[in-house]
């Protein structure tokens, strides 16, 4: 007979169990109980979607765009994508489904999003983000409350210590048409020691050229003029704003002028929260302001800012959460006891204890097996001398016996 060879797990995505499970788990929790506490509303959105809202979202230019998609043509023969992050779905929902009406939305999100990467460690094909954005608020006070969220966030996740708040501004329109201006006459008269990748950024998106990672680029980056020069008064103020609301909130930040986000549309406050624990995977949170985004797809200028994290970034930098235990195993030790044993259990559970029970494999072990779930506590059926006997154990903590005697006693007493 032909042997049936098993389909293998994709490359780049994952199957999250155990201890990676309980990391990821918590990620999810703290930031849905956080965004609560900032009245950020939780939306859900596709997780496909036409071709068109990311291409002009994100810009023909930009490497996710132009290589790390994955799109597909489907059964009726439109070109559909599956989301490569948050912020262009939620735009074109918010011209799609009248969510005008609610603004200024604050708004967050979570689930898997794909790009098609080379896959190594903090990097995946499949992989998965929280996503917070403010759409319709043009002030500075929504770029504070999200960086605040954001650095909130990361100390209740207890990994703040060793992340560090990188600040930038890419001003306003005027502001950064004279940077870019300046921008590329710097690379212009250093053409000869620049990139292939940064020679064709010259053209479409020198700002780029500014986060270069190449060696070759990186004397050229850092030597070129910053922006603080450029700025209107208007584009400075703005920033000021930013960092004082920062300050007295007592969020730590460091400006860090090289800092970029490559789409034209991305105006003012540009940041990332990044870390040396994770190699060359360092940022694990990042976002900015995109004035211009709804506009590119077409719907009225409308200001947004937001951020988006990679949950499996986070994740590793988590102190490896408790395994979760029961609080009561049932353990029957003889077979008579299984259907006293399951009554229990469901009995328990329904006011609202975690429970299991013991009622297969050799009686003698499923004593020690109850005890290998370490359990807050175990009730033991067995008979003895004849007779039914009930005994609890507490194992840790402090446990109230009378709370749960009230539901274990009728149906002990029904078999004794
Ligand atoms: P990088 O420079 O690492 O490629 P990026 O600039 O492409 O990051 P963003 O588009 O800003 O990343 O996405 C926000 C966050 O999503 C990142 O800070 C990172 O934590 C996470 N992230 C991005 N790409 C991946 C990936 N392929 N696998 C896992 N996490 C990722
Ligand atoms: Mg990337």
């Amino acid at each position: 007979m032909a042997r049936i060879e098993t389909p293998k797990r994709i490359r780049g995505t994952q199957d999250i169990f155990g201890e990676e499970q309980r990391r990821f788990a918590h990620i999810v929790e703290t930031f849905e109980r956080v965004r609560r506490l900032y009245c950020f509303q939780r939306v859900d959105i596709p997780v496909f979607e036409s071709t068109a809202v990311f291409a002009r979202s994100l810009g023909e230019t930009t490497d996710v765009v132009s290589k790390e998609m994955y799109t597909f043509e489907d059964r009726g023969g439109d070109s559909l994508t599956l989301r490569p992050e948050f912020t262009a779905g939620i735009a074109r929902a918010y011209l799609t489904e009248g969510w005008q009406q609610y603004a200024p939305l604050k708004i967050a999100t979570h689930g898997p999003v794909f790009r098609y990467e080379r896959p190594q460690k903090g990097r995946f094909r499949q992989f998965h983000q929280i996503d917070a954005e403010v759409i319709g608020a043009g002030e500075p006070a929504a770029d504070v409350e999200l960086l605040v969220l954001a650095d909130q966030l990361l100390h209740e996740l207890g990994i703040a210590d060793g992340v560090t708040l990188q600040l930038n501004t890419l001003g306003d329109a005027e502001t950064r048409d004279a940077w870019r201006a300046a921008l590329v006459a710097h690379f212009e008269a250093h053409r000869d020691v620049l990139s292939e990748d940064s020679l064709a950024r010259l053209d479409k998106n020198p700002l780029r050229i500014l986060d270069s990672k190449d060696p070759r680029d990186r004397p050229v980056a850092d030597s070129a003029p910053d922006i603080d020069a450029y700025l209107t008064p208007e584009a400075r103020a703005f920033f000021d704003a930013v960092t004082a609301g920062l300050d007295a909130a007592g969020v730590a930040w460091t400006r860090n002028a090289r800092l970029v986000r490559g789409l034209d549309y991305y105006r003012h406050t540009a940041f990332e929260f990044v870390t040396d624990r994770l190699g060359s995977q360092g940022t694990v949170l990042a976002g900015g302001r995109y004035d211009g985004l709804i506009g590119s797809l077409g719907g009225p200028e409308t200001p947004g800012v937001g951020w988006a994290a990679g949950i499996e970034r986070l994740a590793m930098l988590l102190e490896e959460p408790a395994v979760e235990t029961p609080d009561v195993v049932v353990v029957a030790e003889a077979d008579e006891f299984e259907l006293a044993a399951f009554k229990m259990t469901a009995e328990l559970r329904r006011a609202g204890y975690s429970s299991a029970s013991v009622v297969t494999g050799s009686p003698k072990k499923r004593y020690d097996k109850a005890l290998k779930m370490n359990p807050a506590w175990t009730v033991v059926l067995s008979r003895k001398d004849g007779e039914a006997s009930l005994v609890e154990r507490g194992h840790r903590g402090v446990f109230n016996s009378e709370s749960f005697r009230t539901i274990l006693d009728p149906i002990y007493n029904a078999i004794a």
